[in-house]
């Protein structure tokens, strides 16, 4: 015997949910806010992102979101390690007064009052801004020993500091342009 079911009258199912099980979750790299990854609500595995939940204020994002935000030139220096030819970039012999800022994430990360004429090609600095916040890593490529300088906050490469430079440092923070954006400082009054 057939049993009429009356519409309105079924017990409710389980909602159907294409959200991720806790498991899966846990298991997927998660973007963080700043990302428009994480923005679009959707959760990605780590062959697309670095993004770890380790350390918050970081700002790491894939691969394909700095193809898609950087210059050719400025991707294959933050990105992949490049270096600008010496004499090319556009601020080896730049004099103005303001902040030098992260090209990727605008971290403040040198200013021209530091900034000296070292003859290299590449714009130089005896010391980075207080508190900026520079990673340093051993290079060992090219068959040297160097010690890379990148953005803490996104690991854009910026170049190389050396040992050098001049007084009071001894230091010489040796930056791609292409790593750099600048931002006058207010015009004196
Ligand atoms: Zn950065």
């Amino acid at each position: 015997m057939q049993v009429q079911v009356i519409p309105g009258d079924q017990p409710l199912s389980q909602p159907q949910s294409d959200q991720l099980s806790p498991s899966q979750i846990n298991s997927a790299q998660v973007c963080l806010p700043s990302c428009p990854v994480w923005a679009s609500g959707r959760y990605h595995d780590d062959s697309q992102t670095g993004h770890s939940m380790d350390s918050p204020t970081e700002t790491k994002h894939p691969d394909s979101y700095w193809r898609g935000r950087l210059t050719s030139t400025e991707y294959a220096v933050t990105r992949r390690g490049a270096t600008e030819p010496a004499f090319t970039g556009k601020y080896w012999d730049h004099k103005a007064q303001g902040t030098y800022r992260c090209v990727c994430c605008a971290t403040p990360l040198f200013s021209s009052d530091q900034k000296f004429e070292s003859g290299s090609g590449w714009p130089s600095w005896w010391k980075p801004l207080e508190g900026a916040q520079i990673l340093e890593r051993v290079d060992s490529a090219h068959g040297m020993v160097r010690t890379e300088i990148l953005c803490a906050s996104c690991d854009a490469h910026l170049g190389h500091v050396f040992p050098d430079g001049p007084k009071p440092t001894g230091l010489r923070y040796c930056v791609n342009s292409a790593s750099l954006s600048f931002e006058p400082s207010a015009p004196q009054r």
